[in-house]
């Protein structure tokens, strides 16, 4: 490694990615699968404010270096992420890999990656001009194409506390555990007062980007569960035309109706 950096300041950090051709390295699980000799890295896994989880009114706040093991035994991480972090590798790599790095690696199969869609999580961005925060939705530009400038650190991801008790999450691997997603499915529906309140999904592993459509799961939203069963061809159709998956490892054809069940098996087990 040529001129790599170690810094404990968030500041210092920001200043070295400003300045100098880095590439940000926090658990380094994807970036030493391809090491480069000849690369300058920038290592952020000792930032303190890095690794923080807390919450404040709205959000959990989970520092983007914290690692999926912090995560997993954090009192404040909700059901459903941890529910991903125990399928998630093996202990060895959930206490080096970072949920911060499961995001900027940009892969569709990312299996925190695909909680944040499903919660419409928020991204915190930092540079040493300035920080700002966008919907992870919108972080995501194609395949391994993200909205992270050159100068940039993801600093913080922002999960809404509320309304994720409700969730369905599935895996499905080439083994039960400690394998990568073949296709990858949450969703969340929270009724209140009789009407669907809210319905999310996202789908990983099928596309260049998790696929996340509120506009599709807008269909359900308002209904009571009766007239969501009425609605439920309409919007398994939609899907049915939205999820054109990419050939992997496994065919096309067999993500798109792993997919399709998954959908519809969420859609059940809510009583659809
Ligand atoms: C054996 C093995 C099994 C695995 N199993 C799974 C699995 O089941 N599910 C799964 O989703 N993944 C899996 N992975 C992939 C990997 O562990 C995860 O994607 C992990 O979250 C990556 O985090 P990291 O901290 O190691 O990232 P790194 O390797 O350090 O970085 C990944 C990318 O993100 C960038 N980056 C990191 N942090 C920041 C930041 N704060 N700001 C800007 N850019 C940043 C880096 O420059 C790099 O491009 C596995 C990997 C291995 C080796």
């Amino acid at each position: 490694m040529v001129n790599s950096y170690f810094t404990t300041s968030l500041d210092e950090a920001l200043e070295i990615r400003n300045t100098k051709p880095v590439i940000p390295y926090a658990g380094g699980t994807d970036l030493m699968i391809k090491a480069d000799d000849q690369a300058s890295y920038l290592f952020l896994n000792k930032i303190p404010e890095l690794k923080q989880i807390r919450e404040d009114e709205e959000y959990i706040r989970i520092g983007a270096c914290a690692t999926y093991s912090e995560v997993l035994h954090h009192r404040l991480t909700p059901q459903i992420l941890k529910d991903a972090i125990i399928e998630l590798a093996a202990p060895a790599i959930r206490n080096l890999g970072t949920v911060g790095g499961n995001v900027c690696n940009g892969s569709p199969k990312g299996d925190s990656a695909l909680i944040f869609f499903v919660t419409d999580a928020l991204l915190r961005l930092g540079s040493s001009r300035g920080e700002h925060t966008l919907p992870i939705k919108e972080f995501y530009l194609g395949r391994k194409k993200l909205a992270l400038q050159n100068d940039e650190l993801l600093l913080e991801i922002l999960i809404p506390k509320k309304g994720l008790e409700h969730y369905y999450y599935k895996k499905i691997g080439a083994r039960n555990a400690l394998a990568i997603s073949r296709v990858s499915f949450a969703g969340i529906l929270n009724v209140e007062e009789g009407r669907i309140k809210n319905c999310a999904t996202a789908f990983g592993a099928v596309s260049d980007v998790v696929v996340r459509r509120p506009d599709i799961d807008q269909m359900m939203i308002g209904k009571t569960i009766d007239e969501a069963k009425d609605t439920k061809k309409e919007y398994l159709a939609a899907y049915d035309e939205t999820i054109v998956p990419i050939r992997g490892r496994v065919s096309a054809e067999y993500r798109k109706s792993v997919c399709m069940n998954l959908l519809q098996d969420f859609l059940e087990t809510n009583g659809i």
